[in-house]
């Protein structure tokens, strides 16, 4: 297969073994098939969080390159891509899911050097995201229309159409899965997609156009321009050839980008912050909450919008889970992204570290109690990266900023409840409505609980589990419109409704 990306050179090969002496990778974004610059030829760094050194450059999109990246992508989408059937699409998917699947490891690489998260949470991600592509071949052709029972004279149906060129804008802490749940459905729907991936993390995105490129997806149709948010991704977002803009971040950028495309009306879907509540009930299995609840809170470092950042503990059995959480967080080994035995990578960046660390501080000054971490890893091999230790504090109150606004670290806040009813209005004080879980033996209350929770996500005994199945999306300030499952379609396809007249006896309205 020939690869023309960077002139001849492979990303996968050149970017998954890491070598600290090696010299910055130059890298160029993918637009309309080809490999390019900025047009004005400005660049900007990509930091490695888990050594805090500079392994590549990307292309610093302006205006300019994003316009040039949707009118590919429209020129695609009036040509050559909507003369491919719906069964041919989904080969495509299936093409780009063995791909993936085949690089499995080196991608993991990849995404982890560009992220900090632990290689075998990012192996287990790209599993996901195979299923994600291959459950979306089979979604192509099932975009069904319907007819309607009508009377003898009429005929009517509606025909599912896409709803054009989408510009996805992601975020940095699951930048290759964020990146699936938007092109599986705008490619099973018969879209064209231009993405602008989080300046933090673009380097896995742009490996990924490689292997777009190497299934030979038609030129125009996946488009990756590279650049600043305020920039690059603004300009997507108020460019009035673009029809629908799907947006993964934070609450504050999706009110800005509502605003904005609220101008020429696009569509918009918006997968934002979160707050989730988790509920231990004293009569839960106390190992499974300790250990589920850990990974909800410290899986990728915290950087979840899932992320278990409030629990909730019936009084009884407070002590006893905080002893034992605390006990496992302590235990949680903190390490470079890319050795087997790490369980917590890093932090995105230095900022964002520091960011987290002035949140357990706001948390002690406003009465909190520290239980563990809030401070830096003492190992002296983790100076370089951007690390933070597992952290709980204990006796929260709604009031405090820790607890009412998201950090999106390993930091967690612990408090009581009294009974289901104190749990629900604690659970739901908040502008949040992501995710939450319930821990209890008692089936029924489960169920209520469940049914309590405002949020578009709940987990009953278990957390943090999501797949290609299943929808997922917020209430309140988390967002609207749904990824995942068969649902995700709706926000990807439109309706067209067409009436025949069968009859062609018109009445005589204007006659005599
Ligand atoms: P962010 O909002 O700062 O940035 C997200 C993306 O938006 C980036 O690509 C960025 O470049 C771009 N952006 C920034 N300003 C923009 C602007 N003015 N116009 C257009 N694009 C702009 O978020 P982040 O810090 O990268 O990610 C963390 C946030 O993402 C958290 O709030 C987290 O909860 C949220 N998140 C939500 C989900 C979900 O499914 N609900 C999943 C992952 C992350």
């Amino acid at each position: 297969m020939t690869i023309q990306n960077h002139a001849g050179v492979d990303l996968v090969t050149r970017l998954a073994s890491p070598d600290p002496t090696a010299a910055v990778v130059p890298l160029r974004m993918y637009v309309d098939g080809v490999w390019t610059e900025a047009e004005d030829g400005s660049t900007f760094d990509s930091y490695e969080p888990g050594t805090g050194r500079v392994w590549a450059s990307l292309p610093r999109s302006g205006a300019i390159d994003v316009d040039r990246a949707v009118a590919a992508a429209r020129r695609a989408l009036d040509g050559e891509w909507s003369k491919v059937s719906a069964a041919d699409r989904g080969r495509f998917l299936l093409r780009i899911a063995a791909r993936v699947d085949h690089e499995r490891d080196r991608l993991a690489v990849i995404e982890s050097r560009d992220n900090g998260k632990p290689i075998r949470e990012v192996r287990a991600e790209i599993d996901g995201i195979v299923r994600y592509f291959e459950y979306f071949a089979g979604v192509c052709q099932t975009v069904l229309g319907e007819t309607h029972p009508q009377a003898a004279s009429v005929f009517s149906y509606t025909r599912r159409e896409p709803v054009g060129v989408v510009g996805a804008i992601v975020p940095w802490n699951s930048p290759l899965l964020m990146l699936a749940w938007k092109l599986c459905p705008a490619l099973a729907g018969g879209n064209t997609l231009v993405l602008k991936p989080a300046e933090e993390t673009s380097v896995s995105a742009l490996v990924f156009a490689q292997l777009i490129e190497e299934v030979g997806l038609p030129a125009g149709v996946f488009n990756v321009v590279t650049g600043i948010g305020e920039s690059a991704g603004a300009a997507l977002v108020a460019h009035p050839d673009v029809d629908k803009i799907a947006f993964t971040g934070s609450t504050a950028v999706g009110r800005q980008i509502a605003a904005t495309a609220a101008e020429d009306l696009k569509l918009v879907t918006f997968e934002l912050g979160g707050k989730s509540p988790t509920l231990i009930f004293d009569d839960a299995d106390l190992d499974a909450a300790v250990h589920r609840t850990a990974y909800g809170i410290f899986s990728a470092a915290g950087q979840s919008c899932q992320a278990a950042s409030r629990i909730f503990v019936q009084e009884r059995v407070h002590d006893e889970f905080l002893e034992r959480f605390s006990a496992l967080a302590r235990r949680i080994r903190v390490g470079h992204p890319l050795a087997e035995t790490t369980q917590m990578g890093s932090q995105i960046s230095a900022q964002h570290r520091d960011k987290i660390a002035a949140y357990v501080e706001s948390g002690l000054d406003e009465g909190a109690t520290l239980v563990c971490g809030g401070t830096r890893p003492t190992d002296p091999r983790l100076t370089e990266g951007y690390y933070f230790t597992p952290t709980i504090l204990d006796d929260v109150r709604p009031e405090m900023r820790m607890i009412r606004e998201e950090i999106f670290g390993p930091v967690t806040g612990v408090a009581t409840f009294t009974d289901e009813a104190d749990a629900l209005r604690q659970a739901n004080n908040t502008e949040y409505g992501l995710a939450g879980s319930v821990w209890t033996r008692d089936i029924a209350r489960g169920h209520r609980v469940a049914a309590g929770i405002q949020a578009g996500l709940i987990w009953v005994n278990t957390t943090r589990t999501i797949n290609h199945l299943v929808p997922f999306g917020g209430y309140k300030q988390s967002g609207y419109g749904r990824e995942g499952g068969l649902q995700v379609m709706e926000h990807y396809t439109r309706v067209k409704s067409v009436w025949v007249d069968l009859q062609q006896e018109l009445p005589n309205w204007y006659g005599d």
